[in-house]
C-alpha cells in the first residue's frame, strides 16, 4: 500500500479527535480531499490563526480496549501503520503543494505508552531537523508514556494534547482496563501542566485535553468539575468534548457522525439554527451545552459554582446555561448599558466578548441613544432587552 492510500485509512481514523480545534461552522466542510485522496482538516490553533491541517495516526493497531473506541484491539478492522520518515518525507511534499498550517501526530497504542511515543516524537523531529520545519506540530500523548517520552515531545511541538476522557478513575475503569487513571491520565495531564508553566523551558507549547461523553454514566456536573480544574489549577489552554455515539467507526451504522461540532459560544447562535450533524440529538445536544458552559468559563468570566444542574447532576438540554443563570439570578438584572462594567454586561443574553467591549469602547466618545443603535442581530436583541436598560 503506497502512503497515500495509508493516509486515507489513517487520516480518517483520526477524526474522532477533536484535541487539536478541528472545527468548522459549515459541517459539510470538516474535511477536505485532496486530488491525492488524503484526508486534511480545517483547524483553528490554540495559539490563534485557523488554517488546514494534516491530522493522521501513524498507526490505527491498538492494544488497549477503550469500549468507545473503533480501534480497541478486539474490533475487526484493517490495521495499518506509517513510519516515521514515510509521514515526513510525505507531509513536506504536501505542505509544499498546499500550505498547510501543520500536522496533528496522534496513534493507537503500538506495544507500549513509550514505544509509541518514539514514532511521534520521530516524525517532529525529522520535521524540525532534516527538513527544517518551522511550523505547527502537535503531538498526542500516549497515557502511560514516561516523563522522558513526554520531554521529547514537548521540546518538538507547537501543542500536545493528552485525553482526559472521563471525569474520574470510575468512569475511566468502565471503560477501559488497560488505563491507570490516576497515573497514566492525571499523571500525566499534571506533568505537562508543570512543565508548560509560564517561565518554564517548555512555557510555549500549548495543552488540550478531550473528554468523551456519554460512554460512561458520567453527568455533566463531573465533566465540568474537571473542566474547571484543568483551566484554573492546570492551565490547559482548551477542553474538547466529543458525543459518544454507538457504532463509531462502522460506515454501515447509520447513526455514525461524519461531523466535529459547530462549536460556538452561546451567543453566536440561536437553537433554531443549530447545525445538528447526523446522529443522537440529545447526546449531540449535550455536547453542545457542555461547549456553551466551557465558553462561560474561557470568554465570559463564569465560574463553575454560576452553573445550575438539574437532579442528576446535568445541564438543562432545552435552556442555554447563560440564560439560565440569568433566569435565576434576577437581582442581577437590569444592567445598564451607559454604565455597567464589562464583566456585567459579559453576564447579560445575548451580548457577548466582542459586543460587550464595543459597548465600552463606543460609549467612552459617544452616549449610548437606544439599543437598537447596538446593531446587535435581530435575534440577540430580542434576547438581550428583557435584562438591560438604557441609563
Ligand atoms: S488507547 Fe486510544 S486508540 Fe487505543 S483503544 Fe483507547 S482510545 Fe482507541
Amino acid at each position: 500500500m503506497d502512503t497515500a492510500s495509508k493516509l486515507d485509512i489513517l487520516a480518517r481514523d483520526a477524526q474522532y479527535d477533536l484535541s487539536c480545534a478541528c472545527s468548522t461552522k459549515r459541517p459539510e466542510e470538516h474535511r477536505k480531499r485532496t486530488d491525492s485522496g488524503s484526508w486534511l482538516y480545517p483547524v483553528t490553533v490554540a495559539s490563534g490563526g485557523s488554517g488546514i491541517m494534516l491530522k493522521t495516526l501513524m498507526s490505527n493497531m491498538c492494544t488497549n480496549d477503550c469500549k468507545y473506541c473503533p480501534l480497541r484491539e478486539c474490533n475487526d478492522t484493517s490495521r495499518i501503520s506509517l513510519q516515521p520518515e514515510e509521514l515526513a518525507r510525505f507531509f513536506m511534499q504536501l505542505q509544499a503543494q498546499r500550505n498547510l498550517i501543520g500536522i496533528f501526530l496522534s496513534s493507537g497504542v503500538i506495544g507500549s505508552p513509550d514505544k509509541t511515543m518514539d514514532r511521534l516524537v520521530a516524525t517532529a523531529q525529522l520535521l524540525r531537523k532534516q527538513y527544517r520545519y518551522r511550523g505547527y506540530i502537535h503531538i498526542k500523548m500516549i497515557p502511560g508514556a514516561s516523563h522522558a517520552a513526554m520531554d521529547a515531545a514537548l521540546s518538538l511541538a507547537s501543542a500536545v494534547s493528552l485525553n482526559i476522557e472521563t471525569p474520574g478513575a470510575a468512569h475511566c475503569a468502565k471503560l477501559s482496563g488497560a488505563k491507570d487513571y490516576e497515573k497514566d491520565i492525571i499523571g500525566g495531564l499534571t506533568y505537562i501542566s508543570e512543565k508548560t508553566a509560564p517561565a518554564s523551558p517548555y512555557a510555549r507549547v500549548n495543552k488540550t485535553s478531550q473528554f468523551i461523553v456519554g460512554a460512561s454514566d458520567e453527568s455533566d456536573k463531573e465533566i465540568l468539575a474537571y473542566t474547571w480544574g484543568m483551566y484554573r489549577r492546570l492551565d490547559f489552554d482548551r477542553l474538547y468534548y466529543s458525543a459518544y455515539q454507538a457504532g463509531l467507526g462502522d460506515p454501515s451504522i447509520p447513526g455514525e457522525r461524519h461531523q466535529m461540532p459547530s462549536v460556538l459560544p452561546s451567543d453566536m447562535l440561536p437553537l433554531a439554527e443549530l447545525r445538528m450533524p447526523q446522529g443522537n440529538p440529545a447526546i449531540l445536544m449535550r455536547e453542545h451545552r457542555l461547549y456553551q458552559a466551557d465558553f462561560l468559563f474561557r470568554q465570559y468570566g463564569f465560574t463553575y459554582g454560576d452553573l445550575f444542574f438539574d437532579h442528576g447532576g446535568n445541564l438543562d438540554l432545552s435552556v442555554d446555561p447563560k440564560l439560565m443563570w440569568a433566569q435565576r439570578n434576577p437581582d442581577r438584572f437590569p444592567v445598564s448599558l451607559s454604565r455597567a462594567s464589562k464583566e456585567d454586561l459579559l453576564r447579560v443574553p445575548g451580548i457577548g466578548p466582542v459586543m460587550a467591549k464595543k459597548i465600552v469602547a463606543h460609549r467612552k466618545h459617544t452616549p449610548i441613544s437606544s439599543l437598537e443603535s447596538l446593531r446587535l442581530p435581530e435575534y440577540l436583541l430580542e434576547r438581550a432587552k428583557p435584562y438591560l436598560v438604557l441609563h
